[in-house]
């Protein structure tokens, strides 16, 4: 066991369009609030000399740009879903920095998927230029990279399974709204909760902000941060003065520091 100090970051709390949306005119939307700025949902995990990026979305290459991320150790992918793999290709440059292919830990399903959409990659690895792309299964029990111990959760995101992770004191939990009952004994005893909370009216595939709430309330976790948030769920600052003590709605660039 390493004594390091666990640090996370929120790179993107947004749900699958982002927020702004293009072209919507609504009071979030058009909110100058920065924290009402979300990019597609994405996690970053540093702890020692090892780094974890969870999901490759759309806005990767903003985010790594903005947090100054330049190594990258492994990425997880969490499910198959555009706002979560859409990014893939930003990857050759993390390639070109570390001169060897990343990583990229995901159930065969995903696999197949990435190797179908991504076929540019995958039916030509010779080709100058395209990402290397070293894929790994996700194993179904803890496991280890680097300084970084990691616990797969397996999750229901409506009839589509998906990872959450739990890192020493923090799970992060993305796109799902079901989590079964052989889960909930690696969710005990955690400091903070990382949960997808779409909106405040039902959703069938994400939890809702009551949901999540009630949620973090059922495993007696300290502190709820919120993302994979909708413009639906309203202005950053308006949700966040009504809720109670320990929760919160996350935001990009949310860090947070545990031992
Ligand atoms: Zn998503
Ligand atoms: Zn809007
Ligand atoms: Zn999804």
């Amino acid at each position: 066991m390493s004594h390091h100090v666990w640090q996370f970051e929120v790179l993107g709390s947004g749900t699958s369009q982002g927020v702004p949306l293009i072209g919507c005119e609504c009071p979030v939307c058009t909110s100058p609030d920065p924290r009402d700025k979300r990019l597609r949902s994405s996690f970053f995990i540093e702890k020692g000399n090892t780094r974890i990026l969870i999901d490759a979305g759309p806005d990767l290459r903003q985010q790594l740009l903005r947090s100054n991320i330049v190594d990258i150790d492994a990425v997880l992918i969490t499910h198959e879903h555009q706002d979560h793999t859409a990014g893939l290709d930003e990857l050759r440059a993390i390639n070109f920095v570390q001169k060897h292919p990343v990583p990229i830990y995901c159930s065969e399903q995903v696999e197949k998927r990435l190797r179908e959409q991504y076929s540019y990659i995958f039916n030509n690895p010779d080709y100058p230029g395209i990402p290397q792309i070293h894929f790994k299964r996700m194993p179904e029990t803890d496991f280890q990279i680097g300084d970084i111990e990691i616990c797969p959760l397996q999750l229901m995101h409506w009839n589509l399974p998906v990872f959450g992770f739990r890192f020493g004191p923090l799970a992060y939990i993305t796109d799902a709204n079901f989590i079964p009952e052989s889960e909930w004994s690696k969710l005990a005893n955690l400091d903070t909760l990382v949960l997808n909370a779409l909106r405040k009216e039902a959703h069938h595939s994400h939890f809702t902000l009551q949901e999540a709430i009630d949620l973090s309330d059922k495993i007696e976790v300290q502190n709820l941060y919120m993302t994979h948030i909708s413009h639906q769920m309203g202005k950053h600052v308006e949700i966040e003065k009504d809720l109670p003590s320990g929760k919160h709605l996350a935001f990009d660039q949310l860090r947070i520091k545990l031992s």
